[in-house]
């Protein structure tokens, strides 16, 4: 199975995937495999790098950025997701395709029928059984990543692009059964609680 965890920055990815992750353990489901995007091949690692800080000063357009997250992704899917899924292991996933929806569909505002013909023509169907979005404000999320250093080229931004995405996250996630939304403004305690009964009703589903 491929479990994937999105959100926006400091919505607590890493948090959640360690608890994913000690839930999943405790089902002796052990084999686990994890990614992050863009990144986790040679190249996928190159264009993050490229990606987030940018490169001699020169312009990114939006389209380009876009393009580099697809190249990123497809050698993701085909050199470790499907091969690991393959062997009956399980992925899990530090942000996927709904990440580009959002930031790219959402924040920059990218034509919706290009970004559909590109996710379709580059992904072919391929998508995470389940995928879960840890729902923030941008304002406590971006408090909590600044207060770690976290943030790259798109510290930039303004909060309307952050609102855009957040607001296209949680229109996605009502609309696609797969993805289920968790209030990560909650303490740690709650956010874990969740966790625990989403996953529990979906392995047991
Ligand atoms: O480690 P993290 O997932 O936070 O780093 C990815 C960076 O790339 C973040 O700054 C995130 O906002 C940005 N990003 C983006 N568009 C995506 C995925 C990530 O701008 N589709
Ligand atoms: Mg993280």
């Amino acid at each position: 199975k491929f479990i994937v965890i999105e959100g926006l920055e400091g919505a607590g990815k890493t948090t959640a995937i360690n608890a994913v992750t000690h839930i999943l353990i405790k089902k002796n489901i052990t084999e686990l495999v994890y990614t992050r995007e863009p990144g986790g091949t040679a190249i996928a690692e190159a264009l993050r790098t490229i990606i987030k800080k940018g490169l001699n000063d020169e312009p990114l357009t939006d389209k380009a950025e876009l393009l580099m997250f697809y190249a990123a992704r497809i050698q993701l899917i085909e050199n470790v997701i499907k091969p690991a899924l393959q062997a009956n292991k399980w992925v899990i996933g530090d942000r996927h395709d709904l990440s580009t929806q959002a930031y790219q569909g959402g924040g920059r505002q990218i034509d919706p029928q290009f970004l559909s013909m590109l996710r379709e023509g580059v992904l072919a169907g391929f998508k995470p059984d389940l995928t879960i979005y840890m729902d923030i404000s941008p304002e406590l999320g971006l408090q909590r990543a600044r207060s770690r250093g976290a943030l790259d080229r798109i510290e930039q931004e303004s909060l309307p692009f952050f609102e855009r995405i957040r607001a296209r996250y949680l229109e996605l996630a009502r609309r696609d059964k797969s993805i289920i939304t968790i209030d990560a403004s909650q303490s740690l305690e709650h956010v874990t609680h969740d966790l625990q009964h989403v996953l529990n009703l979906w392995l047991h589903s």
